[in-house]
Formats: structure tokens, C-alpha cells, sequence
């Protein structure tokens, strides 16, 4: 083995003083490394954005469910023409149909 340097360094989550074995360790021990990232999970940050996000896409679904029952009532049309429609792709028209239970025939071309 070459030489190991030592690396004193504070741990990040605990802020116990520990001896890193790379200069990239963060943590004295896993546990705290597991800890760490739990709790960014966790942190009000994180989760505004993955809110906003989630939000932000049922916010969409639903805009694009509501259309669908326009269309809906009104004619038939095919998946494709309202993929186009909702500028979705053809799979997010089947998973919104999955999600809202929204029933749909296939019918030959
Ligand atoms: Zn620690």
C-alpha cells in the first residue's frame, strides 16, 4: 500500500472531528452520511421543489383530463390527434386514461 495520508477533518453532519480516509469523506461514520442525506430529503428546501414539481404536473393532468371530456363529449378522436391536441406524447394520453380511469375503445383504423 503507498502512503496513507491522514485527513482530519469535521464531520458534516455531527461535527465531531474524525480522520477521513479521502480528502471527499463528509461524514465520520455511514451513519451520519445516512442521516445527512435523510434529513436534506427532509429539508423545507427540497421539498418545495419537489412540490412545486408534483404541482406543477397535476396541475397539468388535470388541464389535460378536462379537455379530454370536452372531447370527449363532443367526438371521437384518435389518440394520436390528441396527443397533438394536448401536445403530450401518446403514453402520458394512456397513463392520464389509467390515473382518471377515463374509458376508451380501440377502434380498428
Ligand atoms: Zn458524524
Amino acid at each position: 500500500m503507498g502512503n496513507k495520508v491522514r485527513i482530519e477533518r469535521i464531520c458534516e453532519f455531527c461535527g465531531k472531528t474524525f480522520i477521513a480516509k479521502t480528502c471527499k469523506t463528509r461524514f465520520c461514520c455511514k451513519a451520519c452520511n445516512d442521516k445527512y442525506y435523510k434529513e436534506l430529503i427532509r429539508s423545507d428546501r427540497y421539498n418545495a421543489v419537489t412540490k412545486e414539481v408534483k404541482e406543477e404536473k397535476k396541475k397539468r393532468i388535470r388541464l389535460a383530463v378536462d379537455e379530454l371530456e370536452v372531447i370527449q363529449a363532443r367526438e371521437f378522436i384518435s389518440l394520436k390527434q390528441l396527443a397533438i391536441y394536448l401536445g403530450v406524447s401518446r403514453k402520458s394520453i394512456y397513463t392520464y386514461m389509467r390515473i382518471y380511469e377515463i374509458p376508451f375503445s380501440q377502434i380498428g383504423k
